[in-house]
């Protein structure tokens, strides 16, 4: 079953004479519960991609569904409420609050919308990602991997549907790469969330259901 389907996806930067054609005629599907890779060339459109299927940029000309709702029309509040609820997020800087322990990094996107921290599924994705010990540290205190971890437990307290990774592993040697990896594959199997990712890594965008490449705006 497909969860997020573009239809005839266009986008363009700028206005006038100095427009960018970033995405032209982008008809892709997302199943639901599954790992999707986009694979591409710098420069090629994928950060683009993901932006727009994830609500987080406006797009010039198509749809983008969610669960057969067009989310491409919602308002800049609307998006925004359906990105904390519906949507998590991990990006190649592991963004962590400095200030505040690990606990409370992770669970953060659920505090923020005031419903009740589901301890029980906290506490065992903190184990999944080998984080009890951590609980109590700052992010400072930890190692790049270690933050990672985090970051990916963060994107998934609030239950997303479907977690969007932008070079997750961008910051991280080839033995921290492929343990964040495995422990990401697992919780999204243990969860049966649907996960997207760009890499520009071959061997880490072989390791999910489905690859997509994007050239010069087109997928394949
Ligand atoms: P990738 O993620 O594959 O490296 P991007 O999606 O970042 O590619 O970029 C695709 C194209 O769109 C590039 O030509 C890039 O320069 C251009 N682009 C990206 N973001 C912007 C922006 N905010 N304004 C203008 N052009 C942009
Ligand atoms: P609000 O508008 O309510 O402050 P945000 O847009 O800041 O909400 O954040 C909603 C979600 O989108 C967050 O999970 C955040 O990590 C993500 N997000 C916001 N802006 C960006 C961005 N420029 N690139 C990638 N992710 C973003």
């Amino acid at each position: 079953m497909s969860i997020l389907t573009a239809i005839d996806l266009n986008k363009t930067y700028g206005k006038g004479l100095s427009t960018v054609k970033a995405l032209t005629d982008i008809n892709l599907s997302f199943e639901k519960g599954r790992f999707t890779s986009i694979i591409g060339p710098s420069g090629s459109g994928k950060s683009t991609l993901l932006h727009c299927i994830a609500g987080l940029d406006s797009i010039t000309n198509g749809k983008v569904l969610l669960n057969d709702k067009d989310i491409s029309k919602l308002s800049e509040d609307e998006l925004s409420k359906l990105r904390r609820e519906k949507f998590g997020f991990i990006f190649q800087s592991f963004n962590l609050i400095p200030v505040v322990n690990v606990y409370e990094n992770i669970v953060l996107p659920v505090n923020i919308d005031n419903k009740k921290v589901d301890k029980k599924y906290i506490n065992n994705l903190i184990s999944i990602l080998g984080l009890k010990d951590k609980v109590d540290k700052f992010p400072n205190e930890l190692s790049g991997g270690q933050q990672q971890r985090v970051a990916i437990a963060r994107a998934l307290a609030n239950k997303p549907e479907i977690i969007f990774a932008d070079e997750p592993t961008g910051n991280l040697d080839t033995k921290t790469t492929y343990e964040v990896m495995d422990l990401l594959k697992k919780c999204v199997n243990e969860f049966g969330q649907t996960l997207i990712m760009i890499t520009h890594n071959n061997e880490i965008a072989a390791m999910a259901d489905k690859v997509i490449t994007i050239k010069d705006g087109k997928a394949s």
